[in-house]
């Protein structure tokens, strides 16, 4: 029989692994190759932090969902891809031949300046193994009086400073100070004024200092551009993505970061019977930021492809939207808004956010 191999449980496969529940891919081995049977959901993990959720409330169980899809899971990492051969090598050195591959392992956590650090430090990917040491942080005896350093200016990095502001029932801090380092474009480059805006105040309020500089490791310090240094005892990378680098070796064709180049089918531009969707991959017709909403929404179109390639019927592209809407929490069970230019904020914005990432982890 002809197989299809998925690479990760990431946010598309699972939607993918959903469709095919209702209506399986017909004469083709599915195998889910995943590192965990657990997949968590980013878009709650700012809400576990400041205590709104629990572990379970914010993961899906993709081995249950893999097996009413029909799919063969293995629960091990990807260590290489050999594209011109149309194989796999598994960590445990086990080889996969493949018809079709579809990826969709995200990326890691871009570590950067801060390599080497040599205090402790949380990187927010895996999501798995961050919610293990996070806890573990917790449980120690000095984490209340503990100086927290958030280092990355985009939505998580806010998102997370937040959390551990106003956290828990009581609303008390998970740390007694918390800095957050943006590096030197300021907070949430990316977004409207209008919502950056509505960030910097909420993060004041909150206490939380930010820093608009870049930090560098040394040692157990991070030295910031002006020179002025930090001392944390826990720093926290939410740094960015950057991409797994067996992804460099793989014969498949990569974008100037080593992110695999894609067309408008999430079809790979170099191996017609490659595919890949979220975080893993660039469009070559056009730039995306890297987030779970472009992941999910080309998980339909990335269902019809593979089942247009193991088929042989036609291939869709997939239209990303001109606008998003992207809703950050605050930790204190209000949350800040936009859609386009158009910035909200308080009590219902965190009530829609809880609605929708309830729905979504529900759904499965
Ligand atoms: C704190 C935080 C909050 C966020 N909140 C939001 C939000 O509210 N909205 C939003 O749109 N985006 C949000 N994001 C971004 C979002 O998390 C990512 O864009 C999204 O997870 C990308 O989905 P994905 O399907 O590409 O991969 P992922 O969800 O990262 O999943 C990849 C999967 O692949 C697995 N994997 C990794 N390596 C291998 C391997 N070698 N072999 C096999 N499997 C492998 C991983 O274990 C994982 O299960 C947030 C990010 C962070 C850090």
């Amino acid at each position: 029989m002809r197989r299809l191999i998925m690479m990760g449980a990431g946010h598309a496969h699972l939607i993918v692994l959903k469709y095919w529940v209702a209506a399986p891919l017909k004469d083709v081995e599915v195998v889910l190759v995943t590192p965990s049977q657990w997949q968590y959901y980013s878009g709650m993990i700012p809400g576990w932090i400041a205590g709104h959720y629990s572990v379970e409330q914010c993961r899906i169980d993709a081995w249950s969902l893999a097996q009413k899809a029909g799919a063969r899971i293995v629960l091990n990492s990807v260590a290489e891809v050999r594209a011109d051969q149309k194989q796999i090598r598994l960590a445990n050195g086990d080889l996969l031949d493949y018809d079709w591959l579809s990826i969709d392992v995200g990326a890691k956590t871009a570590l950067g300046s801060l390599r080497g650090y040599a205090g402790p430090l949380l990187s927010i990917k895996p999501f798995g193994q961050f919610q293990q040491h996070w806890s573990r942080h917790l449980d120690s005896s000095g984490a209340r009086r503990a100086h927290l350093a958030l280092v990355g200016g985009g939505a998580a990095g806010a998102e997370l400073a937040m959390a551990a502001a106003r956290a828990g029932r009581t609303g008390a801090a998970l740390a007694a100070r918390i800095s957050l380092v943006t590096g030197s474009q300021g907070l949430l480059p990316d977004f409207h004024p209008r919502i950056r805006k509505l960030a910097y105040t909420k993060l004041a309020a909150l206490g939380i200092q930010i820093f608009e500089q870049r930090a560098e490791a040394a040692g157990h310090d991070l030295v910031l551009t002006d020179g002025a240094i930090l001392r944390p005892d826990l720093v926290m990378a939410a740094t960015g993505s950057e991409a797994f680098s067996f992804l460099a070796t793989s014969g498949l064709a990569v974008d100037a970061r080593g992110f695999v180049l894609v067309n408008e089918h999430q079809q790979s531009r170099s191996h017609p019977e490659v595919f890949a969707a979220g975080d893993v991959c660039s469009r070559s017709d056009q730039s995306l930021s890297r987030s779970g909403v472009h992941a999910v929404r080309a998980a339909p179109v990335l269902a019809e492809n593979l089942r247009a390639a193991t088929e042989s019927g036609a291939f869709t592209a997939f239209q990303p939207r001109t606008h998003s809407l992207y809703l950050l929490s605050c930790g204190d069970k209000t949350a800040i808004g936009s859609y386009g230019p158009l910035a909200f904020s308080g009590r219902w914005v965190w009530r829609l956010k809880d609605k929708i990432d309830r729905r979504f982890v529900g759904g499965f």
